[in-house]
């Protein structure tokens, strides 16, 4: 799961909850900004297999504090507690728990995709239904749930008046992923993919902080 990740980011996010998109945008990746590092630092580990699934060849084989069911757990809960203290006594306990719930969301849409890499705790009990191993459904699903994420924001966010930008962004994101789903391109180091992916995470992030920072000129 790649784009798709940030459908749950768009759709939580609301005028009353007052969350900024860009803490939604952090939010549902976290697990992988913390799994980057962890792969460059050689705490988690991931090789290359070519062909090991229809779309990617990521055997992502030892990730026991990022992508566990316990692992998420522990991030969904501590980025709850940062976020209410970080925003201090503005946030209020359901804004808390929103983020806790896209942090935790992370976990559950990769549960869909992964091959059985996902522990239950530590590096045991993996799941994972595979959608990775067809690769037009698992763009359409990517794809269908961006969409969605990003009418419900539309439909939830009046006030923002960047509309066009974020129709704009979203098209550039499904553009990204068809070209990440389907233009073949020579198989990348482990060091190299968790990299390009912390890139493109932060640039994403600051460009939802650029459309929403719009609306208050
Ligand atoms: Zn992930």
């Amino acid at each position: 799961m790649f784009v798709g990740h940030y459908s749950v980011a768009f759709a939580v996010k609301s005028e009353q909850n007052k969350i900024p998109l860009w803490v939604l945008f952090v939010a549902v990746q976290l697990l992988d900004f913390v799994w980057a590092p962890f792969v460059l630092l050689g705490i988690e580990k991931v090789r290359m297999v070519p062909g090991i699934t229809a779309t990617n060849s990521l055997d992502l084989y030892y990730m026991p504090y990022t992508h566990s069911l316990a692992g998420a757990l522990f991030w969904s809960g501590l980025a709850a507690l940062v976020y209410k203290v970080a925003s201090g006594t503005k946030a209020s306990r359901a804004a808390a728990l929103i983020v806790a719930f896209a942090v935790f969301s992370h976990w559950i849409l990769d549960l869909i995709v992964h091959r059985p890499d996902l522990a239950i705790y530590d590096d045991t009990l993996k799941v994972g239904f595979g959608l990775w191993n067809d690769r037009g459904l698992e763009f359409g699903l990517e794809i269908a749930i961006l969409v969605g994420g990003i009418l419900l924001y539309l439909k939830r966010n009046n006030s923002v008046a960047r509309k066009a930008g974020i129709v704009a962004f979203g098209a550039v994101l499904i553009l990204i992923q068809a070209g990440n789903t389907f233009v073949s391109r020579p198989v990348s180091s482990d060091r190299a993919f968790a990299i390009t992916a912390l890139i493109f995470y932060t640039l994403f992030a600051a460009i939802a902080f650029l459309l929403e920072r719009q609306r208050k000129l």
